[in-house]
């Protein structure tokens, strides 16, 4: 889902699904008043959705324009952005590696600069929802869950986190960039598996080199890439 000014909305492209197990969506639109969300309808599959299908809503839920029903991952996602003004877009996948290390209950740890690249920190796990958390409005709650536990983490040097016994949900300040952290997050997963599973001894990389990795691309010292001329 991908947070847009919603007078006028117009979803100008939906991208295909990039794999299986990986699936994300472009969202763009002209103008600029006042801010919502677009989000997939429910029920639609990944290939026959379009632009014209994606839900409208403001940040309270009140739907705007929709054709369909919305996403049942809806209050979930409101609570990140409601939480998060700088989120422009949150992805929400079942991928197959990230997901296996969100039921395994593990974090993703730095094993090497792939990850340091994009992710200042392990990949954190959130705490399993109560029962009484489940029995309730379980996806706003699955939400709050979230929040809470970035209260206390730099959510823009960590963009994603793994909900205990679901998937992972990622963020970036636009919708592409946000599904091109879910899709960093399912490779470096795998060769976070990969390495565990040759190495069960193996520690994360040291913090020296994490931080040189993350902080030449990422921040106001980064001098990564090319230089722009003045
Ligand atoms: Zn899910």
């Amino acid at each position: 889902m991908r947070r847009i000014p919603i007078h006028n909305a117009k979803v100008s492209r939906v991208a295909p699904p990039v794999s299986s197990s990986v699936v994300y969506l472009f969202i763009s639109r002209l103008g600029c008043t006042v801010t919502g969300v677009a989000i997939k309808p429910r029920g639609v599959p990944y290939h026959e959705l379009a632009p014209e299908h994606m839900v409208i809503t403001k940040l309270d839920g009140e739907i705007v324009e929709a054709t369909f029903r919305p996403s049942s991952d809806l209050a979930t996602h409101l609570e990140i952005y409601n939480n998060f003004p700088d989120a422009g877009g949150v992805p929400h996948t079942h991928s197959e590696c990230a997901t296996s290390w969100v039921q395994g209950q593990r974090p993703i740890p730095c094993l090497g600069t792939t990850h340091g690249d994009y992710f200042h920190g392990e990949i954190p796990g959130t705490n399993c929802l109560t029962p009484d958390e489940i029995a309730g409005d379980y996806e706003k709650n699955t939400g709050i869950v979230i929040c809470r536990l970035l209260q206390n983490l730099d959510s823009k040097s960590v963009p994603a986190v793994l909900v205990a016994g679901h998937g992972p949900f990622c963020w970036g300040p636009t919708a592409t960039a946000a599904a091109h952290k879910a899709v960093i997050l399912e490779s470096m997963a795998r060769m976070a598996y990969y390495t565990v599973t040759l190495a069960g001894d193996v520690q994360p990389i040291a913090s020296e080199l994490h931080d040189k990795h993350f902080l030449r691309k990422h921040g106001h010292g980064a001098y990564h890439g090319q230089v722009k001329d003045k």
